[in-house]
């Protein structure tokens, strides 16, 4: 049998356990922007892999760091211990950070980072004897698969058979341009003094369709959440570490978050490892000689030496010149290819954040999640060499920041040729 076939056999493989679904393609190998499969095909990664990939798969550098790690500390318990990959992380990333975020907690992946977040938020009304129950979230947003982050996140058929056991959310529509007014009203009615938090993806919500909204707007929202002292929660999980075109997507605001998940393209893609960082009052709720005030939240893999090493050297690449230099690159690659774009029928809503191009495909299909043009987009550019995956009819690049000139013209050639197919 193949290994495909293997693989159906052992494995509950999410999002290919429909009977029809096609069998998950083998990969082999993988060096920057390129997947090679193990019939001789090759892929160019447009996705990074899910957004993790930031520096290209296989990064020699993190690689080394990582190998040299996994010589001297591959695990330690962290309850009662500490290490350095874990220290120097901390210390790394909080001068980075909007600059009130004063402690690091370590978990295991983006839902994690959320759910950690969530607690905090929870347990500092309870702690302080003020207990709050309601959380304000954006619609459509996605902020992971765990019971709490299901919560905050948009309610879908998927999570239909978990909605019993859910907590309140209430929701505001994602204030995009020329909706801020209406949002900041309905806003102002729903910020009410039993709101324990708010969580956002800054700029971008990812996943509910590279939804797009000003800084300015996000601001209004902060006021308000802050006038009966919710607090706030940035979900940076796929914005983070240079992706919108700064380091953060909060540094583009003027109000501060209260809480920040990072996760993802935080250790470059080579391994999961999520942080919450949070604001010194939050942390001081939790600073008591009564054991039940301290938050009770750990994980066996908490603050993994290797995971850290991993983020450290991935630091390393983000803050680099080169760095800096590719994503400016890659952005006006994507100015440019908006040009083009804007000249197909097959195309409404170009929008574009650093290196981050999202676009709606409107040719017949309907726009629902699982429509015809998502599959019809997906495998056409899979058979050219391209992996994108549209969230619904909506297709996005978001590149590992080393893709090439010539990988970036390819897979522009591809979605042009895509978008003739779909006009004809
Ligand atoms: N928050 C956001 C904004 C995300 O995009 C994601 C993943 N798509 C998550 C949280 C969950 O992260 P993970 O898949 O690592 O659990």
């Amino acid at each position: 049998p193949s290994l495909a076939e293997r693989d159906k056999a052992v494995i509950w493989h999410p999002f290919t356990q429909m009977q029809t679904a096609p069998l998950p393609i083998p990969i082999v190998r993988a060096e920057g922007s390129v997947l090679y499969g193990a019939n001789g095909q090759t892929y160019l990664d447009m996705i990074s892999s899910w957004w993790v990939n930031l520096h290209g798969h296989a990064h020699p550098y993190i690689a080394e760091r990582v190998a040299a790690q996994l010589r001297t500390l591959e695990h330690v318990i962290f309850a009662g211990f500490t290490h350095e990959p874990a220290v120097e992380l901390a210390e790394r990333l909080l001068p980075v950070l909007p600059s009130n975020q004063a402690k690091v907690f370590y978990s295991d992946n983006g839902s994690t980072a959320v759910e950690v977040a969530l607690k905090m938020a929870f347990q500092y009304w309870h702690n302080l004897g003020q207990p709050r129950q309601k959380v304000i979230a954006l619609d459509g947003a996605y902020h992971g698969d765990t019971f709490g982050a299901m919560a905050v996140g948009g309610r879908s058929a998927f999570t239909a058979p978990f909605a019993p056991f859910l907590f309140d959310v209430d929701y505001i529509p994602a204030p995009v341009p020329g909706q801020e007014e209406a949002v900041l009203q309905l806003a102002e009615s729903l910020f009410t003094e039993d709101v324990a938090a708010f969580i956002v993806e800054p700029l971008v919500q990812g996943a509910g369709g590279m939804i797009m909204y000003e800084p300015d707007v996000l601001d209004r929202l902060f006021q308000l959440a802050r006038r009966n002292g919710a607090l706030i929660i940035a979900d940076e999980v796929m914005t983070g570490f240079g992706r919108t075109g700064r380091l953060f997507a909060s540094h583009y605001l003027k109000e501060k978050p209260d809480l920040m998940c990072l996760s993802k393209g935080l250790t470059g893609g080579t391994m999961a490892l999520g942080v919450t960082t949070c604001a010194q009052p939050i942390y001081d709720a939790f600073l008591s000689d009564d054991k039940f005030k301290t938050l009770f939240h750990g994980h066996s893999f908490t603050a993994n030496p290797l995971a850290c090493t991993a983020a450290l050297a991935s630091l390393d690449l983000t803050l680099s010149e080169a760095t800096l230099a590719n994503l400016e690159r890659i952005a006006a690659h994507h100015a440019a290819f908006r040009q083009r774009l804007s000249r197909s029928g097959a195309v409404a809503s170009v929008r574009q954040r650093g290196t981050l191009l999202a676009f709606d495909l409107v040719a017949e299909g309907g726009t629902s999640y699982f429509n015809t043009i998502r599959d019809v987009a997906y495998n056409f550019l899979l058979e050219r060499g391209v992996l994108m995956r549209p969230l619904g009819n909506v297709l996005y690049f978001m590149p590992p920041y080393c893709t090439s000139d010539e990988q970036l013209q390819y897979a522009y050639d591809q979605v042009e040729a895509l978008l003739s197919e779909l006009c004809r």
